[in-house]
């Protein structure tokens, strides 16, 4: 079984786009969250994902955007951006993004969650933060987004370490880094932001499962950023958010 596992499209649909033509065919698709927010085309990528995705959690954007909650927390852009995409969106976009799953959610062969599997809004950005969730988990995989970093942490004996695919970085080309699932390891793996890396590498991320091979492959590929940037100030959305998808930060 292989499964597409992408995370944090908010609404790049350029970006989204590209991901899907090179993953090619898969048996699942999982959707980690934060489909909308901060991009231009939040019903187009909604309208894509809810057809394709065979499973999937709610972000924080999605529940703002969606009215689920207040933007309160989000830094002036981020609420800005929140508050078009609320206006935008349709009402059968308002109602997929009401209805996502609250994480964490099983699968047959992986957990997914937004954040942290112990809440759906905490950010796990260091081993730190990584060590309770590994020792807790209760399947060896372990899949969230959140960070918009791709990468990850796993657990043996008791110790966290840090996973970081190690990447080409040639802007115009895709790359890949596969991981062998070890046994009597915990991994909690994040497949990167699709629509907004922040990571450095502006090239949308996503992974692939393959449970059969044991293989989790970590992805980057291209896509047009000039047009998704283009979108952005087009909509009249706040300029960073388009200048930050050329640096990947
Ligand atoms: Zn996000």
């Amino acid at each position: 079984m292989r499964a597409l596992i992408v995370s944090d499209i908010h609404g790049n649909l350029e970006a989204l786009e590209a991901v899907l033509a090179a993953a090619g065919p898969c048996d699942q698709v999982w959707n980690l969250g934060d489909s909308v927010g901060y991009g231009a085309s939040p019903n187009e990528v909604v309208q894509r994902i809810c057809r394709l995705a065979t499973a999937g959690v709610r972000g924080n954007h999605d529940k703002v955007c969606c009215g689920l909650a207040d933007p309160l927390m989000f830094n002036p852009a981020a609420r800005e951006a929140a508050l078009w995409t609320r206006a935008q969106l349709t009402p059968a976009s308002l109602r997929w993004l009401r209805e996502q799953s609250v994480g964490p959610l099983p699968t047959a062969s992986a957990v997914l969650t937004h954040g942290s599997p112990l809440h759906e809004d905490q950010y796990l950005l260091n081993t730190r933060e990584a060590w309770l969730p590994l020792q807790q988990a209760q399947v060896p995989c372990t899949f969230f987004g959140h960070t918009h970093v791709q990468g990850g942490f796993t657990l043996q004996n008791g110790r966290a370490s840090a996973i970081q695919p190690l990447h080409t970085r040639r802007t115009h080309h895709g790359s890949r880094w596969t991981l062998h699932i070890q046994a009597r390891h915990r991994y909690l793996l994040n497949p990167g932001s699709v629509g907004q890396p922040r990571d450095g590498d502006p090239r949308a991320a996503y992974a692939i499962l393959d449970d059969t091979a044991g293989t989790v492959t970590f992805y980057r590929e291209p896509y047009d950023v000039d047009l998704a940037g283009g979108r952005i100030l087009l909509a009249g959305l706040p300029e960073r958010l388009a200048k930050r998808l050329h640096t990947g930060r």
